[in-house]
């Protein structure tokens, strides 16, 4: 920080989480000319990413999240070979467990849609839920819906790997520099950025500090509808009966879920969704409200031990859908509140915001997750939020 500071770039990138990475390497890797990544924390991964599960999927019920994940599912598959860079990935699919009959003509219509789309799904009788992951109760069930190439990745190494990839291209990294502000001139044009070591200049910024973008955006007078929520992850021990696939199992109706994770298995819930930064772990939540559900979906948990605990934030729009592209600010990009999904959006994220700032032909048509859609009044939420 301070000294070091470059005091002008071509594109500034604020947040080195998993979407800061991947822009910032991309840009580099295209050519765009001195890409600067700034976070305040003293390493990349430490916003939401550090908090993330790794999950990837193909199941959601909105288009634009389909096609999202179809661009990036294969950039995140394909990581370490293409790259060289290793990074842990299990390709044990994703399976939503429905116990509630309305619920489930909503997930057979999203089948419907991820079929009509190219996406492999497959619509399971309860019993054969049993077979494919022995332990859960599959009393009450009305059906599951079972995406076979759904998976987990790590994402402190893909995270580290874009970085890794944007130094190798020639970004350059200031790490525990805060951004205080975007700075606009009078014309309300872009200038560049201040920072806690001083002014950098800028004729392209992208923003991608994640839950705490809101707050950045109104320094230049835009109003991003971004919250945080937080929420809990709870790791455990060994146990008898502990699931041997790594798939991601999820009960739709409290939206617990959990996979195998080293001799135990990782799990969390959505709670009562309240919106702050504090990220301290509601101990009588995980007692009284996670850890009952737990058991009652996959009742061998009932002999594990909790390893550890921690909370991290989504970052929720309105819809539940990024907000990706231009702000009303010349110059200045968006790319937040990718309201729990964004580890594995991330990878082609990156890409397409990089494809605009250098003029290229964009991979994927990202104009659906435009801010503008929110003055229209026209939006279509995202149903599939674990
Ligand atoms: C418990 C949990 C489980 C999750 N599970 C999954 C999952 O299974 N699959 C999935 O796809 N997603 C998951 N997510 C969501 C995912 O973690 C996020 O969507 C994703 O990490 C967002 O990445 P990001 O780069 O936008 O934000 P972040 O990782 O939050 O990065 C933003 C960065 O901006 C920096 N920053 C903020 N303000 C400033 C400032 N003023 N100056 C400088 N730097 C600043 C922060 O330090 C941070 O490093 C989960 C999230 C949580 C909390």
């Amino acid at each position: 920080m301070g000294d070091d500071l470059p005091r002008t770039a071509d594109v500034v990138v604020i947040g080195a989480g998993i979407v800061g990475c991947s822009v910032a390497f991309h840009l580099a890797a295209a050519g765009a000319g001195a890409v600067l990544v700034l976070d305040r924390e003293d390493a990349v991964g430490r916003g939401s990413t550090g908090a993330c599960a790794g999950g990837f999927r193909q199941q959601f019920t909105s288009e634009v999240n389909i096609r999202l994940s179809q661009a990036s599912v294969p950039m995140i598959l394909r990581f370490t070979e293409e790259h060289g860079i290793p990074v842990d990935v299990s390709q044990d699919g994703y399976l939503f467990l429905v116990s509630d009959a309305a619920a489930w003509a909503g997930f057979l219509s999203a089948v419907e849609l991820q079929r009509s789309l190219g996406v492999e799904v497959e619509v399971l009788e309860p019993g054969a839920v049993g077979a494919l992951v022995p332990g859960i109760d599959t009393r009450g069930l009305v059906g599951a819906t079972f995406g076979p190439n759904d998976g987990i990745a790590d994402p402190a190494a893909l995270t580290q790997g874009y970085a890794t990839l944007a130094r190798r291209a020639g970004a350059n990294f200031a790490l525990e520099t805060p951004v205080t502000a975007i700075e606009v001139d009078r014309s309300g044009a872009l200038t560049g950025l201040r920072t806690s070591g001083g002014a950098v200049a800028a004729s392209a910024v992208v923003l991608a500090a994640g839950a705490w973008s809101g707050a950045l955006a109104a320094t230049a007078g835009i109003e991003l509808p971004i919250e945080p929520v937080p929420r809990v992850v709870v790791t455990t021990g060994a146990f008898p009966g502990a699931p041997q696939r790594r798939t991601l199992v999820i009960d739709a109706a409290s939206s617990f879920y959990f996979h195998r994770e080293g001799d135990g298995v990782l799990m969390g819930m959505g709670g009562h969704d309240a919106t702050t930064f504090d990220t301290t772990v509601d101990e009588r939540f995980v007692n009284e409200e996670l850890v009952p559900r737990a058991v009652a979906v996959f009742p061998p948990l009932a002999e594990a031990g909790i390893h550890s605990r921690w909370a991290g934030l989504y970052e929720m729009t309105p819809d539940r859908l990024p907000i990706v592209g231009p702000a009303p600010v010349d110059g200045l990009w968006i790319a937040a509140g990718f309201s729990g999904h964004g580890f594995q959006h991330g990878p082609i994220v990156g890409k397409v915001i990089a494809e605009s700032i250098t003029g290229a032909t964009a991979s994927v048509d990202l104009s659906a997750l435009s801010l503008r859609r929110f003055g229209t009044g026209d939006l279509t939420s995202e149903g599939h939020v674990v």
